[in-house]
């Protein structure tokens, strides 16, 4: 690209080190966008690829199966909220969506009922960069503008303000009852993130929201997809999202951490119910990426689920969530500065003005640290090992560039 912003070529990573080629290494405050919750250059999950390659690092999967997948699906099952019982095995976050979509999509068509082919969703939102995916992305606050002319037209509420339970007030919900009341028989599925919405502001709402939302849905008969891809696997002090309401949605993506950051993979969970219903009539669900349940990555996704469920990861993340509080709130008394969110393993700083990237970014590098901003938003979400001191270079690096910002 002309004019291309600075890059910094990274030679490994260790632990929640990156190491760059001029020697100098960096504390990871992204764990490469949610991925890497173990850390880097890690041995179980170095050791499950490695042995998987000697057997196979691929087969195609139509008419062919592999025991990975069928643990792996059978795992998935096991910790996902309740009433998820099957599988479908996708690439990447962006193309769960899609599938999670026509699943929706397909399941009212097999029934025979007509005209249930719009989503409903909230503002803020994102969900990945794929042509369905964008259709249900906040097209203001989100990265999609220049193809709104040539998204389908989906229904956008209101979301919920920022905050916790206690700060619940039913009026939060008004705008979405009104939409999901009004359109009802248009509607195939409401689409959100549980809880936490990532790229599209990293918004923490009150699980009372997502609570209303399940019950709206039912009494509305449209099915519900969780966009777990981001929250999935702990983040949030849960292993699901959706358990800080105690809900089970009817599709549910996950992507992102699900093999410890080190090949692409995702999923999409959904119901006996939908699934039964999309293969009414001998109907097939339309879609099957060439690389569906790729061995290498099924083969860390299980090791990655195994040392994850062996670790003290609750006790990881609450300590985390602790130390950001502490470490971020004297960022509230700055100027600059709008809001502070924490949740889990999860750091915000919302400043009142975009961030100047061309400046802050070699700045972080400075410090000696790796976190990328977007818009307004200084942000964590560190691997759930790293240690108070390298958490604290963290926040330390955020409070002073939030201090020297406009
Ligand atoms: C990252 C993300 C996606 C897209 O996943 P990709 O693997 O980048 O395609 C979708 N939804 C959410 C909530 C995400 O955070």
């Amino acid at each position: 690209m002309p004019d291309a912003p600075e890059v910094w070529p990274v030679v490994g990573a260790d632990g929640v080190r990156l190491r760059l080629a001029d020697g100098r290494e960096l504390i990871d405050g992204m764990a490469s966008w949610w991925c890497a919750i173990h850390g880097y250059n890690v041995p179980e999950l170095n050791r499950a690829i490695e042995r998987q390659i000697k057997d196979m690092a691929h087969i195609m999967f139509g008419g062919l199966t592999h025991k990975l997948a069928a643990k792996l699906a059978k795992k998935l099952l096991k910790i996902a909220p309740n009433g998820l019982k099957n599988v479908f095995f996708a690439d990447s976050g962006s193309v769960s969506v899609e599938i999670a979509i026509k699943m929706a999509l397909q399941y009212w068509q097999a029934q025979g009922v007509r005209g249930k082919t719009k989503l409903l969703t909230i503002r803020h939102g994102y969900h990945g960069d794929t042509f369905g995916a964008m259709s249900v992305c906040d097209l203001e606050s989100g990265m999609h503008h220049l193809f709104s002319n040539m998204l389908a037209q989906h229904i956008f509420a209101d979301a919920p303000a920022n905050g916790t339970d206690a700060e619940w007030d039913d009026s939060q919900i008004a705008d979405f009852r009104q939409k999901i009341e009004q359109h009802q028989d248009t509607l195939a599925a409401v689409i959100l993130e549980p809880v936490v919405q990532g790229a599209g502001g990293m918004r923490i709402y009150a699980p009372e929201f997502l609570r209303q939302v399940r019950k709206l849905c039912d009494e509305c008969d449209v099915l519900l997809i969780v966009d777990e891809i981001a929250t999935g696997f702990g983040r949030t002090g849960k292993l699901f999202a959706c358990e800080h309401a105690g809900i089970s949605p009817d599709i549910m993506c996950i992507g992102k951490a699900l093999t410890g950051g080190y090949m692409t993979l995702a999923t999409v969970l959904t119901t006996a119910r939908v699934c039964a219903g999309i293969h009414e009539n001998g109907s097939i669900l339309m879609h099957g990426p060439t690389f569906m349940a790729n061995p290498l990555a099924c083969s860390v996704a299980l090791a990655s689920i195994r040392l994850l469920l062996d670790s003290p990861w609750q006790e990881r993340v609450a300590a985390i969530e602790t130390q950001l509080k502490q470490e971020l709130a004297p960022c509230l008394n700055l100027p600059q500065v709008a809001d502070v969110r924490v949740m889990g393993a999860i750091g915000v700083v919302e400043l009142k003005n975009p961030v100047d990237m061309k400046h802050v970014q070699p700045l972080f590098v400075e410090k000696g640290v790796w976190i990328r901003p977007f818009g307004k938003l200084l942000y964590i979400m560190p691997p759930y090992v790293i240690s108070p001191d390298d958490l604290s270079c963290l926040t330390r690096a955020i409070c002073e560039v939030a201090a020297m910002s406009k």
